[in-house]
């Protein structure tokens, strides 16, 4: 029997993951494998639960078993999901694996919106989520997940205080506006926002976190250098929306993150509002008031990866408001969003493998 499970790891081991470009056995993607005349049982361990090449990889490991194996042996594959980290050293939160920066050029672009519901699809689909929202110039994360009323609550474990993220729809929410009285009378001057975020890096109960979202203010603020000094960010996520005037933004935010002093990946482009269907999404034909493919090529441009566009609709504003991200509200948008997540976590997945591990940009 060794030997014919010797045989079935050689037949693994012809199958290549097309993101990592490596075999699924010395990625040890293959684990508990049991092998009888009748029978190969085998568990596909992925490195996101958001993974969206699962059934290619499957169908690639029966067809791989059956062509140097046997044609007619019954292969039962069971999938689960160990999300890699980014292996720094210093300043790394301990209990988690990836910290991802969500921004944009500008403001209205929908980056709040899209990192709400990238952070909400993630968590459908199996991954632990937190979702930081350190946009000080309109924290919109209380309104997006409905808890503008709630706060946190302050847990002592031995001498020091943690705060308590908020859970909803899945995932762990901590906000500025949670600080912020409604009607919104303070304003952030740098300092004070800096502290803030960095107490909500190291001073949150994050416990363990696939991946972290950090919703930034738009444009090149103290809060990204703060950010990029206080963690190692696994990459950055450009939000845009598709007008020339809104990509010229984007461009100085690439070159922010790409800045030798800094040198945060850039895991994707998202185009936002790219598209327009009247009717929702019942009328097929699509409009571009803004234009059309700008992100696309700009991400083309700049070598960064076009993770997906998401249309104008009216639904993703209305549930927004309501409080209930659009990812949960429906299904079809819920199935864009996961198209979407899925983009992401492949990038995270890839940027992972083949990048060195992000350092902390030291303060001057
Ligand atoms: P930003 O964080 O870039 O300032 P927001 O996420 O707060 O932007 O979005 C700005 C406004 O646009 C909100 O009212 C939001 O509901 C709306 N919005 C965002 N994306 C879409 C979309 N794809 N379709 C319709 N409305 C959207």
């Amino acid at each position: 029997m060794e030997k014919l499970k010797q045989a079935v790891l050689q037949a693994l081991s012809t199958v290549e993951d097309p993101d990592l470009k490596k075999d699924l056995v010395s990625l040890e993607m293959i684990q508990s494998l049991q092998v009888t005349f009748e029978k190969v049982t085998f568990t596909l361990v992925l490195t996101t639960p958001a993974c969206p090449l699962q059934e290619y990889l499957k169908k690639a490991c029966i067809e791989a078993i059956r062509s140097h194996v046997s044609k007619e042996i019954l292969v039962d594959i069971t999938t689960t999901a160990r999300v890699t980290a980014t292996q720094s050293q210093v300043g790394r939160l301990p209990n988690v694996k990836n910290i991802i920066a969500i921004a944009s050029g500008k403001g209205g672009v929908g980056k709040s919106t899209i990192a709400a519901n990238l952070a909400v699809s993630l968590a459908q689909q199996g991954a632990t989520v937190g979702l930081l929202d350190a946009d000080i110039f309109g924290p919109s994360i209380p309104t997006l997940f409905g808890c503008e009323h709630e706060k946190p609550i302050v847990e002592q474990v031995e001498n020091k205080k943690y705060l308590v993220p908020l859970v909803k729809h899945g995932v762990k929410l901590i906000s500025i506006g949670f600080l912020t009285p409604q009607e919104g009378a303070v304003v952030w001057r740098g300092p004070m926002a800096s502290t803030a975020l960095r107490q909500f890096l190291y001073d949150t109960a994050w416990e363990e976190l696939d991946y972290l979202l950090v919703d930034l203010p738009p444009g090149t603020s103290d809060i990204q250098l703060t950010l990029v000094q206080a963690v190692p960010v696994t990459g950055a996520v450009i939000v845009t929306t598709p007008q020339k005037l809104a990509l010229a933004d984007v461009v100085k935010a690439i070159a922010m993150f790409k800045k030798s002093a800094i040198e945060v990946p850039i895991l994707g482009l998202i185009e936002n509002m790219a598209y327009f269907i009247p009717e929702e999404l019942a009328n097929k034909q699509r409009y571009y008031p803004f234009g059309q493919g700008g992100g696309k090529e700009l991400a083309d441009n700049y070598d960064v990866p076009f993770l997906g566009e998401i249309p104008l609709i009216t639904a993703i504003r209305e549930t927004s408001d309501e409080g209930v991200p659009a990812a949960k509200a429906s299904t079809e948008l819920g199935n864009l969003f996961k198209d979407l997540a899925s983009a992401l976590a492949q990038q995270v997945s890839i940027r992972n493998i083949q990048l060195f591990p992000t350092q902390r940009v030291l303060r001057k």
